[in-house]
């Protein structure tokens, strides 16, 4: 496996697979690589891609009191995760190779951005489609890999691929959890053993809805109200958002249907957690 650190480098990478005949399938992460990171580089694998991995702590997209610094970096374990899932390269650019010196082009999803998590994040999901803009051509892949854990991020960059024409197809791979129930991410690292405890209710929350929805109830404040009830109980949570929306327009619906998106956050202690389901 070989490690990238200049977008030239990937660029030559990339051209030589594609002029081989390879398809070029791209995993952007911010590292600190788990079991979820290694779903997406496996489906990548699957389609017998050449795999990039790219690792990079996104500056832009935390906001200015959040974890950028703290964030979990942990580059030789994800070498070696990454090496056994079978990418091919691990792009891991410096700060300044990907935002070069007074840097003044970001990409903005209007509308979109300021919904469910960039609602309370201002300024993430700017961030968030910068960086994969980059991303993508840097890396000119003909797939791109992502998590259904973030599906507001989904929602964001599938309507950037398409209002920019980029050709990328983004393929969205499933939330991997813990045996518990807890979805897999980098800051569950961050928990106390109380918080993760009281963690737990996010995704029972979830199994709650699809239940309900299963047995019939469609109506939005039944749902949520459910949810909202046993998230309440835990003394160490505060609840960012509850909501039911149309997973392309991250808009609120009043009533389920499949397909709709369910999606929370909340802070459990001082850390963000997210989880979400789209009704089936
Ligand atoms: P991150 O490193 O947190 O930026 O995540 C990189 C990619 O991994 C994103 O597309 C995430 O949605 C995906 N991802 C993170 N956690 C999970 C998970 N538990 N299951 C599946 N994909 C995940």
């Amino acid at each position: 496996m070989q490690i990238i650190h200049t977008v030239s480098e990937l660029r030559a990478w990339s051209r030589t697979r594609r002029t081989g005949g390879r398809v070029v399938g791209l995993v952007p992460t911010m590292g600190a690589l788990h079991a979820g990171h290694a779903s997406l580089i496996r489906a990548a694998r699957r389609e017998r891609d050449a795999v990039a991995v790219s690792i990079f702590v996104n500056p832009t997209q935390f906001g200015p009191n959040e974890d950028f610094s703290r964030y979990p970096r942990t580059f030789d374990a994800d070498c070696k995760l990454a090496e056994a899932e079978g990418a091919d390269v691990i792009f891991a650019p410096t700060v300044d190779e990907l935002y070069p010196t007074s840097t003044t082009t970001f990409v903005e999803v209007e509308g979109l951005s300021d919904r469910l998590d960039g609602a309370s994040r201002p300024g993430h999901f700017r961030g968030v489609a910068t960086v994969v803009s980059k991303l993508f051509i840097a890396a000119e892949p003909d797939r791109a890999y992502f998590g259904q854990k973030d599906a507001a991020q989904v929602a964001v960059l599938r309507r950037m691929t398409e209002d920019l024409r980029l050709g990328v197809e983004i393929v969205v791979c499933p939330i991997i959890r813990d045996p518990d129930g807890l979805a897999l991410s980098s800051r569950n690292v961050y928990l106390s053993a109380e918080e993760r405890t009281q963690a737990l209710s996010l995704s029972r929350a979830i199994r709650r809805v699809e239940t309900l929805f299963t047995n019939g109830v469609t109506d939005t404040a039944v749902l949520i109200a459910a949810a909202d009830k046993l998230i309440q109980n835990e003394n160490k949570i505060r609840i960012d958002y509850i909501a039911l929306v149309d997973w392309s327009t991250l808009l609120p619906v009043e009533t389920a249907t499949p397909g709709t998106l369910f999606a929370i956050a909340a802070y459990v202690g001082a850390t963000r957690l997210i989880d979400n389901t789209i009704l089936l």
